[in-house]
């Protein structure tokens, strides 16, 4: 069948046309009622299926003209609509003499259906005629459909309107917001990418952290093998990462005795799920141990599964022997504070040694004058037979020969021929290096420190520099120690001394008293201390001392007795002996008084003195019988026995020794007992030493030169007390002299004092004993004085009186040999 289709909507016409030859139709398809009766020019047509509302020429004026066209008449027509598809317009189609009626949209059955209905209707001859009325009604009722239908399509379109401005807000308002979306996405990804840059940067930045810091990163599975090995750990360790990578990390870097211990703490973080951080030693390639402060994460995989561990460490090796060689150095400060003595200091600092610088075993042992062992603090495995054996492997650590002392130094016990030298310490397998440190106190080599190592510490340079400052310390330590032992002792000494002794400023306040001062004065330290020493507190008369004083801070050493008051008011005299102290420049900073009650001592004095002259008067008896009878036996002796003459000449001579000696005694002691009872005068000095050198000289039958001053000069003295004391200067002099040396006395004026000085060219005395020699019975060689004769108490005599009088004597040596003795006697009133 050939139809003629006619449809403006394309996708309709196009669907239509594919139905209806799918069903074997030919079909001419055309848009409008125009094309319509065009292609009805050129084709014949069996059937025409037409649209209503079309542009041009609509549906209803088509079949309008087409059943009014008798060559068309004939041929059906089916309408095909959306818009007209009421009853009033189905009515009108079928007014027109339509065939058929189809709404939209299009039913493939009901259309191919219709189309073979009207069909058969067609071959029939039946086909539907338009119903015959006036042209008039039915172009009214064709207008009725049309305003209709706009009418409808008006309220559709407003409707349409209506929802199109609707949608037209919700769409631009939709649109504003996508378009901020879109902003705000676009803010976003420009955010995003922003931060996409930032954390590169972050990456690359966390990289070169990894690469560049000095940060050990390591990681390990589940097996403890290691699967990173960061550049830092590289450096750090020593091993590259191509070196351990795929090895197990206990292995590789514990201590050889840890590491089972490791793997169990690496299970037990695994097993936990921890964070932990944590300080421990690991063993780098060299052999040197290091302390790496880690903080380990467990790794996990996919399933949350713990996979591994991760670690990031740093090498906190140096501060934590810096902190521990201050702890160390705390101990000793501690044990010095609490006046520990030296074996248990030496003690503690090794302990804490050997736990700071994790030595197994630590030895501080100090050397004796002959390099033996001294002491000995032993720590760990050391004992003293090592320490001994040690100590001869030392070879005692001397001093260079410039003083320089030995410096620290590590020894490789690894190593055969450290070994063989370092028996002692190589016994130990464990033992793998010894770390030697000397202990130097007061430029002197005190000792040795000697720590054990399981590890090769030849390259921990930081470990060994601290153990020597450690050592150092010790060395400070030990001095100190001592001095105060030193200083302990020293004060005992002189809180019990014999002698009361006090301490005064430069000023003469007291500053210390030792308790000896309490016992003989009655005063308390605290009563003292702070006071003026010659204040009416301190029993002292208030003046009279101010000389005395004023001597001792010039520089000059006092000695005499003072009469003193004792805490009950009781009367006293004490000896006193008054020394300046001074500073490195010579300055007066502290003045030391030594002082005994003299009151027991010239009560001994006299009871010696009573002794003395008791006993020489006891023996005159005797001694002068032996001399009288000697003469008698000497006038009957017959000269033919020349042997008993002999014989009795000896003992005459020896009794006459012995009567010269008895008489000196008797002077001595009668002089001594006068010596409160002075007899000065004044006396021509000039002429007293020019009687004094002839009569020495005409008992000795030498000659004695007397060089005197230009004019006379009087003093105020005993005549006798200053001749005796001049003569036994003499005497001294002459005895101590070869026959044809000469004896020169020298008399000036010196300051405030009258020199006499007497010169000889003798034997002189040893610079040592020149002080010596003016106490009782002193003989400065007793073998080669006792030759001279005497006994000891010529000077002592000497300078008794001298002081008797406010003078001094004193003895030097003259550089050309022999010796010269200067009694200076003060000027007084003769100034
Ligand atoms: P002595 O009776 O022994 O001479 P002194 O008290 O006079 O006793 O002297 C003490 C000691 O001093 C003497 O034994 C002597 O060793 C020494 N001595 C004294 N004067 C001199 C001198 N001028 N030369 C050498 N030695 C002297």
């Amino acid at each position: 069948m050939n139809i003629l289709l006619v449809e403006d909507d394309e996708p309709s016409r196009y669907l239509m046309t594919a139905i209806l030859q799918s069903a074997n139709h030919e079909v001419v398809p055309v848009c409008n009622g125009v094309e319509a009766l065009d292609a009805t020019r050129s084709h014949s047509f069996d059937l025409l299926i037409t649209d209503i509302l079309m542009p041009k020429m609509d549906g209803f004026q088509l079949v309008w003209r087409w059943k009014n066209d008798p060559t068309l008449a004939n041929v059906p027509v089916v309408f095909v609509t959306a818009s007209y598809t009421d009853d009033e317009d189905e009515k009108f189609a079928i007014e027109l003499g339509a065939d058929g009626f189809l709404n939209k949209p299009i039913d493939i059955e009901r259309l191919l259906t219709t189309v073979e209905a009207v069909a058969r209707i067609s071959s029939t001859g039946k086909v539907c005629a338009p119903i015959q009325r006036d042209e008039a009604r039915i172009l009214r009722a064709y207008s009725d459909r049309i305003v209709c239908k706009l009418e409808q399509k008006l309220a559709e379109l407003e409707r349409s309107n209506m929802i199109i401005d609707q949608t037209t807000r919700e769409l631009s308002d939709q649109i504003a917001v996508k378009s901020r979306l879109v902003d705000s996405l676009t803010h976003e990804t420009d955010k995003g990418l922003a931060k996409a840059e930032e954390l590169q940067k972050a990456l690359d930045f966390n990289k070169l952290i990894i690469d560049t810091a000095e940060v050990f990163i390591c990681s390990t599975d589940s097996a403890g093998r290691i699967t990173l090995f960061s550049p830092g750990a590289e450096r750090i360790s020593g091993y590259t990462a191509d070196e351990v990578l795929g090895k197990c990390a206990s292995e590789i870097f514990s201590p050889p005795d840890q590491v089972k211990a490791r793997r169990l703490v690496d299970e037990a973080i695994m097993a936990d799920g921890l964070s932990v951080s944590y300080a421990e030693a690991w063993v780098m390639n060299s052999g040197v141990m290091k302390i790496l402060r880690w903080s380990a994460s467990v790794i996990k995989d996919a399933s949350g599964s713990p996979a591994g561990i991760v670690r990031f460490g740093i090498d906190v090796t140096e501060q934590l022997y810096a902190r521990g060689a201050e702890r160390v150095m705390g101990v000793l400060d501690a044990s010095i504070l609490q006046n520990s003595p030296i074996s248990e200091m030496l003690q503690l600092a090794s302990d804490q040694i050997a736990h700071e610088f994790k030595m197994g075993s630590v030895l501080i042992m100090l050397f004796d004058q002959e390099c033996g062992l001294e002491l000995a603090a032993v720590t760990g495995r050391f004992s003293l037979k090592v320490a001994t054996k040690t100590l001869l492997d030392t070879g005692c650590m001397r001093l260079a020969d410039d003083g320089t002392p030995p410096v620290a130094f590590v020894v490789d016990l690894c190593d055969s021929q450290a070994r063989s030298k370092w028996k002692a310490l190589a016994q130990d397998p464990d033992v793998k290096s010894a770390v030697f440190c000397p202990i130097k106190a007061e430029d002197r080599m005190r000792g040795c420190l000697v720590a054990l190592s399981g590890f090769n510490e030849t390259a921990s340079d930081t470990k060994i520099q601290s153990l020597g400052t450690v050592t150092d310390r010790v060395g400070t330590a030990l001095v100190f120690a001592e001095t105060r032992e030193k200083v302990l002792l020293q004060s005992a000494a002189l809180d019990w001394a014999g002698n009361a002794i006090i301490i005064t400023d430069a000023y003469g306040k007291i500053r210390w008293v030792n308790t000896v001062h309490r016992e003989m004065t009655g005063y308390f330290a605290s009563e003292v201390i702070g006071k003026e020493l010659f204040s009416a507190d301190q029993g002292y008369a208030e003046s009279g001392y101010r000389d005395v004083w004023n001597s001792v801070v010039g520089g000059k050493r006092w000695q005499g007795e003072l009469l003193n008051k004792d805490r009950s008011g009781r009367e006293y005299l004490e000896s006193v002996t008054i020394s300046p102290v001074f500073d490195s420049a010579g300055k007066v900073t502290s003045v030391v008084i030594v002082k005994s009650d003299a009151s027991k001592s010239l009560k001994f004095e006299r009871l010696k003195s009573d002794f003395v002259s008791m006993v020489s008067h006891e023996l005159r008896t005797p001694l002068t019988k032996i001399i009288g009878y000697s003469d008698i036996l000497e006038s009957k002796m017959d000269a033919s026995h020349e042997q008993y003459a002999t014989a009795v000449g000896a003992i005459k001579q020896n009794a006459a020794v012995m009567r010269h000696m008895i008489e000196k005694l008797l002077s001595v002691t009668q002089l001594m007992a006068g010596l409160g009872d002075l007899k000065s005068q004044p006396v021509d000095i000039c002429r007293l030493v020019e009687q004094a050198a002839m009569a020495a000289a005409a008992e000795s039958g030498r000659r004695v030169e007397v060089a005197l001053p230009a004019e006379a000069c009087e003093l105020d003295v005993d005549p006798e007390f200053i001749g005796r004391a001049l003569g036994n200067l003499l005497d001294n002099a002459l005895k101590y002299s070869p026959e044809d040396s000469t004896v020169s006395v020298v008399v000036e004026r010196a300051g405030s004092c009258m020199s006499i000085s007497v010169a000889d060219e003798g034997i002189g005395i040893d610079e040592d004993r020149l002080e010596e020699i003016f106490e009782p019975f002193i003989q400065v060689d007793m073998s080669s004085t006792r030759g001279y004769g005497g006994i000891g108490l010529g000077l002592f005599v000497a300078r008794r009186l001298i002081e008797a009088h406010g003078g001094e004597i004193n003895v030097c040596q003259r550089a050309e040999g022999g010796s010269i003795f200067d009694i200076r006697l003060p000027l007084g009133k003769y100034l």
